[in-house]
């Protein structure tokens, strides 16, 4: 039986994965500081033996023995990883530097849950990997976008410098359902808000675009990846290449909700990509993965899920 740890595995992602790993007959360690994740989002696995859920912050080390670890410890949205930077930072650097750590003591697989966002405001579109990127090293997203370049820095000088095994793999916008209802992300603000029949806030001109992934999708890609032979390491793009304005997601969102909600239009944050799409090639060759789940059907699951909990509520 394979022994997982899956770190930030209370959050959106992760009780996502923990959910399929167990499903897969893994025994699986969850490791998470409760910052933005609940144990709410694993409390259907809590009476399991082969699913353990520890409270413990990344940035100081852990000792326990596992075979392959997944690192998805860091707040994602603007809004939570904002709100304490430099802790946004510390999570990213010195979780990466422990968890690297811990699976070079115990020769253990590591699969590092980066981000679309080490390509900042790309000037190339769709971004591949080889492209490396435009980010501002002093603006309101650094703590994020640097922090998660570091651990993709640190990730590869392990593998080169200690052998480890190592998988990166370069998120995009995700969503579904767990999505916390807060936290300012655009697929859970328009849903939240168009349910409620609150005005749809619309950053900018609503042009900007963003390829949107159904969790399952992403999920299912994140397992491929950690499967590959020892040889691949990525940086590998995941996400769906299916680019939408956000004025269109609005539209979209209306028009399954039903909602009779307004637009308003917002101001634009600073250092906000204008367009984000991936480039999947290399995911579709190396992990034979495409992702099956489309926006229409992505958003009916999600606006289910934030229909239940708001009706909870
Ligand atoms: P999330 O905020 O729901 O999950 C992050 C989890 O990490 C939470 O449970 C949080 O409590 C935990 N955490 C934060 N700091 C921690 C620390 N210091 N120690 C232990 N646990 C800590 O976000 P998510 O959308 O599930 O994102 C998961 C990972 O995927 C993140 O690393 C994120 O950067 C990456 N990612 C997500 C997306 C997306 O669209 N959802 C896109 C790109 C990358
Ligand atoms: N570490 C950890 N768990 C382990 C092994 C190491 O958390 O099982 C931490 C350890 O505290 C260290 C970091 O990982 O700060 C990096 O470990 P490494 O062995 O690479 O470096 P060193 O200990 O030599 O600084
Ligand atoms: N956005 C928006 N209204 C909102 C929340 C976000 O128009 O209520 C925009 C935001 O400015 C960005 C896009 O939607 O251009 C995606 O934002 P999100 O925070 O979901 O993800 P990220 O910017 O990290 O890709």
């Amino acid at each position: 039986m394979q022994r997982v740890l899956v770190t930030g595995g209370a959050g959106f992602l992760g009780s996502h994965l923990c959910d399929r790993l167990v499903r897969e007959g893994a025994d699986v360690l969850c490791v998470d500081n409760f910052y933005t994740g609940s144990r709410r989002n694993v409390e259907s696995l809590l009476d399991r033996k082969d699913f353990e859920l520890m409270r413990h912050d990344v940035c100081f080390p852990l000792y326990v023995e596992v075979d392959q670890i997944y690192n998805l410890a860091c707040p994602a949205s603007p809004i939570h990883y904002q709100f304490d930077p430099v802790q946004t930072t510390k999570t990213s650097v010195h979780g990466a530097i422990n968890m690297l750590g811990l699976a070079k003591r115990v020769k253990a697989k590591i699969l590092q849950a980066s981000t679309s966002e080490v390509y900042g405001d790309p000037e190339l579109h769709p971004q591949p990997e080889s492209y490396w990127g435009k980010v501002n090293p002093v603006g309101i997203r650094s703590c994020y976008d640097e922090g998660k370049r570091c651990a993709e820095t640190l990730f590869f000088d392990y593998w080169r410098q200690h052998k480890l095994r190592i998988k990166v793999v370069r998120i995009f916008n995700t969503y579904g359902p767990r999505m916390h209802p807060n936290d300012g992300r655009v697929v859970s603000n328009f849903i939240v808000q168009a349910l409620k029949g609150e005005d749809i806030t619309i950053y900018g001109t609503g042009e900007q675009t963003r390829s949107f992934c159904y969790v399952d999708d992403l999920i299912e890609a994140m397992v491929l990846a950690m499967a590959t032979g020892d040889d691949f390491t990525g940086p590998v793009n995941i996400g769906n290449p299916g680019e939408f304005t956000m004025r269109e997601l609005a539209e979209k969102v209306l028009s399954l909700t039903g909602s009779r909600s307004k637009l308003a239009f917002e101001p634009l944050p600073s250092d906000d990509p204008r367009q984000r799409q991936p480039d999947i090639r290399l995911a579709r060759q190396e992990l034979e993965w495409e992702p099956k789940v489309n926006l229409e059907d992505g958003l009916k699951e999600t606006i289910a899920y934030f229909r239940r909990l708001l009706y909870a509520q």
